[in-house]
């Protein structure tokens, strides 16, 4: 058990609900690792109640939180100021407070391209297909084209895509039914849904065209059918889990004062708790 001096650092994940989420396991990791005087608590707040709960953290002293949903967009709201990340990503998911100040940042799309390289695929070495066009479809995708990269969204309802592309210049979108098609015109491939996580059904894509890399950014379970299915035609793979926790390091290193590394032992320790659940 961490003892806590009078000075201590605090910091939390808001969400409704909360229960679910590993990020209080994988800070906790770190502030244990690091030897910092500091916590990092699941704070549940109904969506009624969430901007007087943030004020309520800054005037107590918290150092920040993250955002996690139903709260992301709303988050834009009571920021002082919000970086380019959130901008394009159109949501926050890190808040750091300072001197009675909130900035919020979105690092979404940071975690995804940093969990790429852990896993040796650059994810500048050619077009990209993104299936999916939801809030994480949209700070994947806004990284990619900031890399310069071309990207295509191919999303169940296509006027989700199209309205996505409208705030994204540069943005392709195709049908959905044509993702498959699309599969070989790409050198990455990334799920954005939900389909793969369990009880959500699979995401019917023909990987047998091939794509160098295909990453999934569902990580319950850590392997998605999608990820086997590409690993056993000899494709390379990236799971999500690894994107949760690049996400983290950005709010832990502005709260704590320390940079966190992710690693195989800290993927470990989250992934124990996913394989319990
Ligand atoms: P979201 O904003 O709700 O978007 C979901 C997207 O998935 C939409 O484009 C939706 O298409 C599509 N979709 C949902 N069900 C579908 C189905 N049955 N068939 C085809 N398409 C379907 O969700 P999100 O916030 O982007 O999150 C998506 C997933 O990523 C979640 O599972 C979340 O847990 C995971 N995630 C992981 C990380 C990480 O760190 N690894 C970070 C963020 C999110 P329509 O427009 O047609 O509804």
């Amino acid at each position: 058990m961490t003892i806590l001096s009078g000075k201590a650092r605090l910091a939390g994940i808001t969400g409704w609900p909360v229960s679910h989420s590993r990020s209080p396991r994988l800070h906790g990791f770190w502030l244990e690792r690091h030897g910092v005087d500091g916590a990092y608590v699941p704070l549940p707040i109904r969506p009624e109640d969430w901007t007087a709960a943030v004020k309520g953290l800054l005037a107590a002293g918290f150092a920040g939180c993250n955002v996690t949903i139903p709260h992301k967009v709303a988050a834009f709201e009571i920021c002082d100021t919000v970086d380019a990340s959130a901008r394009r990503a159109g949501a926050v998911n890190t808040l750091v407070f300072h001197e009675g100040r909130i900035t919020g940042s979105n690092t979404d799309g940071l975690g995804f391209l940093n969990n790429l390289r852990q896993h040796g695929v650059d994810p500048a070495a050619g077009p990209a297909l993104l299936l999916g066009a939801g809030g994480s479809a949209r700070a994947i995708a806004a990284v990619l084209l900031d890399l310069g990269v071309s990207v295509t969204v191919a999303n169940r309802t296509r006027e989700k895509a199209d309205a996505l592309a409208a705030d994204l210049p540069g943005l392709a979108v195709i049908d959905w039914n044509r993702r498959h098609a699309a599969v070989a015109d790409n050198a990455l491939v990334v799920n954005t849904t939900p389909l793969g996580m369990g009880g959500q059904g699979d995401l019917p894509v023909d990987l047998s065209a091939g794509s160098p890399a295909v990453a999934d950014i569902v990580y319950v379970p850590l392997e998605t059918p999608l990820l086997a299915d590409a690993r056993a035609r000899g494709l390379r793979t990236v799971g999500g889990l690894g994107m949760l926790l690049h996400q983290a390091v950005p709010g832990f290193q502005a709260w704590f004062g320390v940079e966190p590394v992710v690693d195989d032992e800290l993927y470990r320790f989250v992934a124990a708790d996913l394989l319990a659940a």
